[in-house]
């Protein structure tokens, strides 16, 4: 996806030229793939603009970070009030967000004593991604050949940087071979996620997803999906799911930032239902849809507005 420059980027607290967000090869970073990172959308809703848990997604930024014992002095209102400032600035709405934490330049050993840590937010423009603009559709996908990182390698609940290593290899190989996407199964044979998407199934009425312990991220829409099921009183477990579930269940679904929520049509060619969106995936997606539009009420307060004076170049 092209990437359209905005005016700014949010650097340790000050906004700065889009082109001067620039670091040194020898960074930390660059050699060994210290970051961690958000991805975040600012919707234009009824109501004005608007960021989609926020709050949660400065969290976990800061999670991630932690995992690393990466430390800086930011906390997650500074983040928020980073990304409103951003939005705001840039004038850029609906967009994707994108903060990183991760180490500079400094000394150039595995070990990073003495490297400082750098905290950047960025905006830009940001469309569907993935699916066929049909959203009544699903995207045909495969399960992967690559498995997601083992539990005690690289951590799943850090949305790391290098971590889309793995999800590269899941992506590209999926691509290669024609599908939209991948699902990564765990290091045990369980399904996990897809390359950048939480993974849900539907089955004789009940919504199955696997549980943090498969090697998935915390996803947040992965949370909020859980919320609204919880609201209309759909059940829904988290439990291991074995492969083969893919192939017989009535429903399959992914759901992200990026991928809000998307139908999937097949598995290995092998057509779940008839490969359209289902009933069950059509109740979450009305009312995740509803809620981000603003047609719906925003009742778990999941929105930050952004003030925004001037009408929006974008949307
Ligand atoms: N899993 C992976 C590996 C991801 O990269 C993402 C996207 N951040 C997700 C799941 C979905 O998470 P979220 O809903 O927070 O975007």
């Amino acid at each position: 996806m092209a990437l359209i420059p905005t005016e700014k980027i949010w650097h340790n607290g000050k906004l700065i030229p889009w082109n001067d967000a620039k670091i040194h090869i020898m960074a930390h970073v660059v050699n060994y793939g210290s970051s961690v990172f958000e991805g975040v959308r600012c919707y234009k809703t009824k109501h004005g603009a608007g960021i989609f848990r926020a709050q949660e997604h400065a969290q976990r930024l800061l999670d991630s970070a932690k995992i690393y014992r990466m430390y800086t002095d930011f906390n997650a209102a500074d983040i928020v009030r980073g990304m409103v400032e951003l939005c705001a600035i840039n004038h850029t709405i609906p967009c994707y967000l994108r903060p990183l934490i991760f180490r500079g330049y400094g000394e150039v050993g595995v070990n990073p004593k003495n490297v400082p840590i750098e905290v950047y937010i960025a905006n830009y423009e940001w469309g569907k991604y993935l699916g066929h603009g049909d959203a009544d559709q699903g995207v045909d996908v495969c399960v992967s050949s690559w498995t997601r990182n083992a539990p005690n390698t690289m951590p799943a609940m850090a949305k790391a940087g290098a971590n889309y290593m793995n999800s590269q290899l899941i992506k590209m190989e999926a691509v290669a071979n024609g599908y939209v996407e991948g699902i990564a199964l765990d290091v045990n044979g369980y399904v996990s996620e897809g390359s950048g998407e939480n993974l849900f199934l539907v089955k004789n009425g009940t919504i199955y997803t696997p549980p943090l312990g498969n090697s998935v991220l915390g996803g947040i829409t992965r949370d909020s999906v859980i919320q609204l099921a919880r609201d209309l009183g759909l059940p829904l477990v988290q439990q291991l799911i074995p492969r083969e579930m893919l192939y017989i269940c009535d429903e399959l679904f992914f759901t992200g930032t990026a991928a809000e929520i998307t139908p999937i049509g097949s598995v290995d060619r092998i057509s779940i239902a008839d490969g359209k969106c289902g009933p069950v995936t059509r109740k979450l997606q009305k009312e995740f849809f509803g809620i981000v539009s603003g047609e719906i009420e925003d009742r778990h307060n999941w929105f930050t507005a952004v003030p925004v004076n001037q009408p929006a170049v974008i949307g």
